[in-house]
């Protein structure tokens, strides 16, 4: 098993810094004995233009079946002989991240005591793995490191024999990283992502085996687009230690946000894969029950309000029953990236005529809300301080009138459900309220008998039998078509 780090330099700033780095003098050739064999480090160049670190893991296969702990191939009961003959001593697999952590384990704190500026600064890079093992294939090796910030991510598949080319390739692929990177920040993601292609870990899954994977993946992981696969195959699809893995990626996205540009709770999957087995996000629960609602009312011409980033407008463009969809939101940064996401500005023509993006505020009545067959507030309500909540009821169910409104809003009785959820706090710091089941239709219904609206409860997410479900939806159909011009906006703070 083996990996080489290359660092380029100049006068100035010399490669052999690579050596402060990684704590190991570019001289000396060093050997530490780990828990599966013998790690060597040694550096097959060292100048200033150009400073290589190779780190060969020597893996004893006979401790390794003592150890017992191969759960990958040694737990199969028929795989004795798998146990001594198999590809651990080449393939740079889950055993040579472990060696990394302990060879290493100053530089992935991104520690420096010699030179301790070196660290924060990014370095030009290169690293190679001439024999990595990779279940999902060179695809998902690209899919993997290719939005990590590497210039080029250069993969090729090794052939299985090269005697006997028909044999195809192997499900090994040679990896060549470049770019400019911090270090501990290229080890972090090697410390994971191996494992995780290697699909086979060697070592219990222990519960603090969460806490590794959320220090590795501090920065990374919860905005990576696969970080739920990444997830579920570090934790060895440990159903229990990735749903908490999940949650708190989630909390940690919301921490990283800032305060006045809210992005929600559950919003950190942007679209599920059925790939691999993991549990759907509650953010694509909540838009697949909003698409239910929104269709069997027959809805055509739909309000996304309090749109925020874009991903409901995404995924009714691709329902064409939708035929106009329009997103409002009071943040122009949120519309911004909206518009990004959806690629607006390539759209075609016939696309684009279906879709529109408009700021505005849901506390003001808005002339161009009239006219629309249904209006979604999806996690919206709850971001509102509660004595401007009038305001927006009138907006929408006194002024735009839609026949259906579709309301989502956290139910606070789950909050105890979600494991890393402090207790006695709201999802997203921006939320002004949660509330109750109780106190949600109490609200609904109040407002639906103002305005003349019937209203109906649907559970978004697993109903839990004692505190529900994570998302309560109200369906508000409009039971009096003619707009209520007696009601007249309220006042700040005046309950209806
Ligand atoms: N509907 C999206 C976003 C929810 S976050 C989803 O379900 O994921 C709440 C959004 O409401 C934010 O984008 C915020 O900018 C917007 N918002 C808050 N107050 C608003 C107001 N008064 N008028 C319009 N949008 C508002």
């Amino acid at each position: 098993m083996f990996l080489t780090i290359t660092a380029t330099g100049t006068p100035e700033k010399p490669a052999t810094d690579l050596g402060f780095l990684l704590h190991k003098h570019p001289g000396k050739a060093q050997a530490f004995s780990t828990s599966h064999g013998t790690a060597h480090v040694f550096y097959p160049e060292a100048s200033v233009e150009r400073c290589t670190a190779a780190l060969l893991l020597e893996v004893d296969p006979v401790a390794l079946v003592r150890r017992g702990r191969d759960k990958g191939r040694g737990a199969a009961p028929d795989a004795a002989l798998a146990q001594y003959v198999n590809d651990r001593p080449y393939a740079a697999s889950s055993l040579l991240a472990v060696a990394l952590s302990g060879v290493f384990r100053t530089a992935l704190k991104g520690q420096c005591a010699a030179r301790p500026e070196l660290p924060g600064r990014p370095l030009p890079l290169r690293i190679e793995i001439p024999a990595l093992p990779a279940r999902g294939g060179a695809d998902l090796v690209r899919r993997l490191f290719g939005p990590l910030g590497w210039d080029s991510v250069d993969i090729e598949p090794l052939v299985l024999d090269e005697r006997f080319p028909e044999w195809g390739d192997s499900r090994y692929v040679r990896l060549v990283l470049e770019g400019q990177l911090k270090l501990d920040d290229a080890l972090r993601q090697l410390y994971v992502l191996l494992p995780v292609l290697d699909d086979a870990k060697h070592y219990w899954i222990a519960p603090d085996e969460v806490d590794k994977l959320l220090r590795a993946g501090d920065g990374w992981l919860a905005a990576h687009p696969e970080h739920a696969l990444i997830t579920a195959r570090y934790l060895a699809r440990h159903k229990r230690l990735t749903q908490n893995a999940m949650e708190r990626l989630e909390l940690a996205r919301l921490a990283e946000v800032d305060g006045s540009e809210p992005e929600e709770v559950d919003n950190a999957v942007d679209e599920a894969r059925d790939t691999e087995e993991r549990p759907v996000p509650l953010a694509v629960r909540r838009r697949e029950a909003i698409l239910t609602a929104l269709r069997a009312a027959g809805a055509a011409r739909v309000l996304d309000l309090g749109c925020g980033q874009g991903q409901l407008v995404q995924a009714l463009l691709k329902d064409v029953t939708f035929t106009e969809i329009v997103g409002v939101d009071v943040s122009m940064r949120a519309l911004n990236i909206a518009a990004r996401r959806l690629r607006l500005e390539r759209m075609g023509e016939r696309q684009s005529s279906r879709v529109r993006l408009f700021q505005g505020s849901l506390a003001y009545t808005d002339k161009r809300l009239v006219g629309y067959d249904a209006a979604v507030l999806s996690e919206v309500i709850e971001h509102l301080d509660l004595p401007r909540l009038p305001a927006l009821e009138y907006t929408v169910f006194g002024a735009a009138r839609p026949r259906t409104v579709l309301v989502t809003t956290p139910n606070v009785e789950y909050n105890v459900r979600w494991e890393s959820l402090p207790a006695g706090h709201a999802r997203h710091r921006d939320h002004r309220f949660e509330w109750t089941r109780e106190e949600f239709r109490t609200w609904a219904e109040r407002v639906a008998g103002r305005y003349g609206y019937a209203v109906a409860y649907v559970p978004v997410g697993d109903d839990d039998p004692e505190v529900g479900p994570p998302t309560q939806m109200a369906v508000f159909t409009a039971t009096t078509t003619t707009t209520d011009t007696t009601t007249e906006t309220p006042k700040e703070g005046e309950a209806a």
